[in-house]
């Protein structure tokens, strides 16, 4: 693993999955050099249409999302691809909510859509070895 090897998360909701694997293929080669991680059903379309090396959670509305952002909140994810649906309403809308608010808690790097996410996989800074900055967070009280 390369010094600038990353652990990415993705995502994608239903109305979603198409322009993640279409996003997904177009950049499966610089994805190839990181670990990925993804949610359930988004992951089994990664691995299997993409060939895809893919650390596969349980689907998101049964606790992948929330699985997820437990491994942000560890510091083991560095970025988020997480394509959520901003026109249907989800039976884990919470789950998503949470899934952003510990990335920005985290100061984690999130890409919401496509353009976000051209600009997050393309950006000279992934080759290098910048590293996000975690906040110092009280670990007791
Ligand atoms: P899925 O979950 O990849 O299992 O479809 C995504 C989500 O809805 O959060």
């Amino acid at each position: 693993m390369s010094l600038a090897s990353r652990h990415i998360a993705l995502v994608a909701h239903d109305n979603k999955k198409v322009d993640l694997l279409t996003w997904a293929e177009f950049n499966a080669h610089t994805l190839r050099q990181h670990t990925l991680y993804a949610t359930g059903t988004t992951g089994t379309l990664l691995q299997h249409e993409l060939s895809l090396e893919v650390t596969r959670f349980l689907s998101g509305p049964v606790g992948g999302d929330q699985q997820i952002g437990a491994r942000i909140a560890e510091g083991l994810i560095d970025m988020l691809f997480f394509f959520w649906d901003p026109l249907e309403p989800q039976s884990h809308d919470p789950d998503v909510k949470a899934l952003l608010r510990i990335s920005a808690v985290w100061n984690v790097p999130v890409a919401c859509n496509v353009a976000t996410a051209d600009l997050m996989i393309s950006s000279p800074l992934l080759g290098s070895d910048y590293r996000h900055v975690r906040p110092l967070m009280e670990t007791a009280v």
